[in-house]
């Protein structure tokens, strides 16, 4: 008799290791690892690589950076030796903006949302596995994106962007009259609104279908006709009417301007990024310092500066007002150094065949510029990784950011598993990155893209895309 309680503790503690053998497969079933061996890692911070260390990924974040880690259920990568680095962010993009400005009102919102998918996917297994889509109706096809219903990277998005009528977003024709709406209007790629109860009523429409910041042109640009560059319009209402709608929602105002006079207006009303600027001088990049405020450098790579070659699509116009800027470029990327500006780097990019020149965007700050003025390698990738992660991170709130349960644009412990291995180190020698074959393995959010670390018959093998426009399989 004495024996049976014996009896009974061994039975229910072999029942309760079969439960709790069965509860952990479950646990790691729902969070799968991928243990990543051989490689060296630059964490998107540092100025050195460590070498030989392995990365463990957990699910969607990076669970382990150290040598030697044990994963015995882990899936292994062989890294083969290569570089591992951050995924890559790009801070400028216009993924509906296909065609160019004007030309995207032949072209109804069913071959623009096509175009721009292909365009998102083909920028994420070029290695950007975050963008900031900065103008242009690209809501929903975040929220599809960011749910997982369309491949392609991460996606902050601005939704349309704001101006006033005669401004940079003002694509209508010539004979259009006061008011009246083109088709870039109709399907929101862009609002024209005048007077501060029309901007706070469209800046509050974006917001309320979830764009995550707002975009502002708050002077004129190169790639529109009707906008000389030192346009003074937006007035000071208008710009404070889009402020106190993003700040309602806890985020921020991004604008376009290449003047003192945009930027002084911008920076005093309380705007965070400031795209462009090549016309800048001392006299705001001082307010821009005082104020902590982000540059955000479009280097034009495909198109050396927009000094001597322009897209297809330019106008006369167009061509004209991008010599003007070109003559004040050196000098605005040279105060904003002497200020130290805290820049991140954006392509810009809109347009058929032009996908490959984000990537070609995001080596050039080494390579356009005057030898002195140059920025290292180094430097370059942390303007396409840390930079704008932190960026991302400060300038909006849990309302309005998807992502700020894990940091973006570093390999860190907690981080999300936002993962390249190149052949070679980025970090001393970025143009290795222009070559897509150097690119061997893109993992966004935990999950593989593209890897060449297997051979071609292998089951994880991803191809690459092609190096330029539509003559890719996906
Ligand atoms: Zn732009």
């Amino acid at each position: 008799m004495y024996k049976k309680p014996y009896l009974l503790t061994a039975l229910l503690t072999a029942v309760m290791l079969v439960f709790s053998a069965v509860t952990t497969a479950v646990a790691e079933n729902k969070a799968a690892q991928v243990l990543i061996v051989n490689v060296d890692v630059w964490d998107g911070t540092s100025d050195e690589v460590q070498k030989g260390v392995d990365v463990l990924v957990e699910g969607n974040k990076i669970k382990r950076i150290a040598k030697g880690i044990k994963a015995p259920n882990a899936t292994t990568i062989n890294g083969q030796g290569g570089t591992l680095t951050p995924g890559l962010i790009d801070m400028h993009q216009h993924l509906t903006l296909n065609g160019g400005t004007a030309a995207g009102n032949n072209w109804d919102a069913y071959v623009q949302g096509a175009h721009a998918s292909r365009a998102a996917e083909y920028l994420l297994r070029s290695g950007f596995t975050t963008i900031r889509d900065i103008a242009g109706q690209t809501l929903g096809m975040k929220k599809a994106v960011n749910e997982g219903i369309l491949p392609g990277p991460r996606m902050y998005t601005s939704g349309p962007a704001l101006g006033p009528t005669g401004g940079h977003s003002d694509w209508n024709t010539r004979t259009a009259g006061p008011g009246a709406k083109d088709y870039q209007q109709l399907v929101g790629n862009t609002h024209v609104v005048d007077g501060r109860a029309e901007w706070l009523k469209a800046a509050r429409w974006n917001l309320r279908n979830g764009a995550d910041f707002l975009k502002v042109m708050a002077g004129g640009g190169v790639a529109s006709e009707f906008d000389p560059l030192h346009l003074q319009s937006p007035s000071p209402e208008e710009m404070a009417a889009a402020v106190q709608a993003a700040s309602e929602y806890g985020t921020y105002v991004a604008i376009h301007a290449y003047t003192d006079d945009a930027y002084l207006k911008s920076v005093k009303a309380g705007v965070r990024s400031f795209e462009h600027g090549f016309l800048a001088t001392e006299k705001s990049i001082k307010e821009l310092k005082k104020a902590d405020a982000w540059w955000s450098f479009q280097p034009y790579g495909g198109y050396a500066l927009l000094c001597g070659e322009y897209p297809d699509w330019y106008t006369d116009v167009m061509i004209k007002k991008g010599k003007m800027v070109c003559e004040g470029v050196i000098n605005a990327i040279k105060t904003m150094k002497k200020h130290k500006i805290k820049t991140f780097n954006g392509s810009d990019m809109f347009g058929w065949d032009n996908w490959h020149n984000a990537i070609v965007n995001a080596a050039a700050p080494t390579t356009l510029l005057p030898e002195d003025l140059r920025y290292t390698s180094l430097e370059t990738m942390k303007m396409s990784t840390s930079l704008p992660g932190q960026f991302l991170r400060e300038e909006t709130n849990q309302s309005r950011n998807d992502f700020l349960d894990a940091k973006l644009g570093v390999v860190e412990e907690g981080a999300w598993a936002d993962i390249l291995i190149w052949n070679g180190d980025p970090t001393k020698d970025v143009s290795l990155i222009l070559e897509g074959d150097n690119l061997r393995m893109v993992m966004k959010d935990g999950k593989v893209y593209k890897n060449l670390l297997v051979d071609p018959e292998h089951e994880s093998f991803r191809a690459a895309p092609a190096p330029a426009g539509h003559s890719f399989n996906m």
